[in-house]
This record gives C-alpha cells, sequence and structure tokens, in this order.
C-alpha cells in the first residue's frame, strides 16, 4: 500500500519546490512538517515550515522514540515525528515527507512500502550555484551542505526512482506522474 511517499536528494536541488508543486496537482496529498534544531530563517514559521525544537526537546522525543526517522545533518538534527505522519495517514491521506539522505535510508527499512524518489540535480556545478544564488545560508553553511552533498550523490543509485531537476516543469511532470501511478495502484489493491 503505497501511501506515504519520500522525497530526498541533496540540499538545495529543488526538494522543497518539486514537492510545493505536486501538492499543487495532488492536493489530496499532505507534506508531514518535519522536526529540526536548526533555528528558523526569516519568514519561516513553527508549525508550519518545521516544529522547531531545542536541541534538549529533540533529544528526549527521540529518547521516547516519538521519530520515524532522525539524522544529523550539518551538524543540526533532522527528524520525523510518528505523530505527525499518523495523524494524516489516519485521516486517509497520502503523505509526502521531505527529508535528506540518511533519514531516507531509515525509511526504507522501518517502512518499506514506502516510495522513494531521489531528485539529482543536472550537475554539482550547477547545485552549488542554486545553493550560492538561494542567499538563505552563510557562505560557510553552503560549503558545509556541498560537502555533504557529494556523499548523498554517490547513494542515488540505491534509490528506485530518481528524477533530474534539470527542467522544473518536466521534473514536476514525471514526480506528479510517478505519485498519481502509485496512487491509482494502491487504490486498486
Ligand atoms: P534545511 O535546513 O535546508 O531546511 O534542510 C536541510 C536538509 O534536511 C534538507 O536536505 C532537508 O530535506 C532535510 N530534512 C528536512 N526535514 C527532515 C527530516 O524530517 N528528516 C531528515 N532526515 N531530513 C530532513
Amino acid at each position: 500500500m503505497a501511501r506515504v511517499f519520500v522525497i530526498t536528494g541533496p540540499s538545495g536541488v529543488g526538494k522543497g519546490t518539486l514537492i510545493r508543486r505536486l501538492r499543487e496537482a495532488i492536493p489530496e496529498l499532505r507534506l508531514s512538517v518535519s522536526a529540526t534544531t536548526r533555528k528558523p530563517r526569516p519568514g519561516e514559521a513553527h508549525g508550519r515550515d518545521y516544529w522547531f525544537l531545542d536541541d534538549a526537546e529533540f533529544a528526549r522525543r527521540v529518547e521516547a522514540g516519538d521519530f520515524v526517522e532522525h539524522a544529523e545533518y550539518a551538524g543540526r538534527r533532522y527528524g520525523t515525528l510518528r505523530e505527525e505522519l499518523d495523524r494524516h495517514l489516519a485521516d486517509g491521506a497520502p503523505v509526502v515527507l521531505e527529508i535528506e539522505v540518511q533519514g531516507a535510508q531509515q525509511v526504507r527499512g522501518t517502512m518499506p512500502e514506502a516510495i522513494q524518489v531521489f531528485v539529482v540535480p543536472p550537475s554539482f556545478e550547477e547545485l552549488r550555484e542554486r545553493l550560492e544564488s538561494r542567499g538563505t545560508d552563510d557562505p560557510e553553511v553552503v560549503q558545509r551542505r556541498l560537502e555533504v552533498s557529494r556523499g548523498e550523490l554517490r547513494q542515488q543509485e540505491q534509490f528506485d526512482h530518481r528524477i533530474v531537476n534539470d527542467d522544473l516543469e518536466r521534473a514536476t511532470d514525471e514526480l506528479v506522474g510517478l505519485v498519481r501511478e502509485h496512487l491509482a495502484e494502491a487504490h486498486r489493491t
């Protein structure tokens, strides 16, 4: 029963934009809001973009087994809260997760039925340009994210579905098509 969709890939590849467009095309799809220990960026809201937790609270919730998956990324912690995911699934809605690659690997173990999509940048240089021009992070943070990306890109072969984000329209169409196909299949079974 494929009702959980994991969108993964390096920071700056366009996962967030693709998911926004995916949800415009398939409004029943709910986004699971992740928890993180990083500070909110300007314009980000608690409970909408992330559940912003301090280190102690995050650690407490890890201990309590509240996370479906969690990972450290560029010195901060990120994770999917079980209650967040279950709330949407209990409503009968399909759910999309936007997570980095270690978290996606964990989901493969705990929720093997989840459909995983790795979003690939057209090139490493393009990824660098996108992260730099996004302007959301300091240069050192961008550098750190790029270093992480190299390792993440090496894992792409392990994912069944890969979408190259070379052209936003085309990549959106591919993602929407893939999700629709899996939802139709889940409906039939
Ligand atoms: P950002 O700080 O740019 O919002 O996110 C950094 C990275 O963490 C991105 O690759 C993002 O997809 C990932 N991320 C966001 N939420 C989660 C989560 O719940 N779990 C994991 N493992 N990664 C997440």
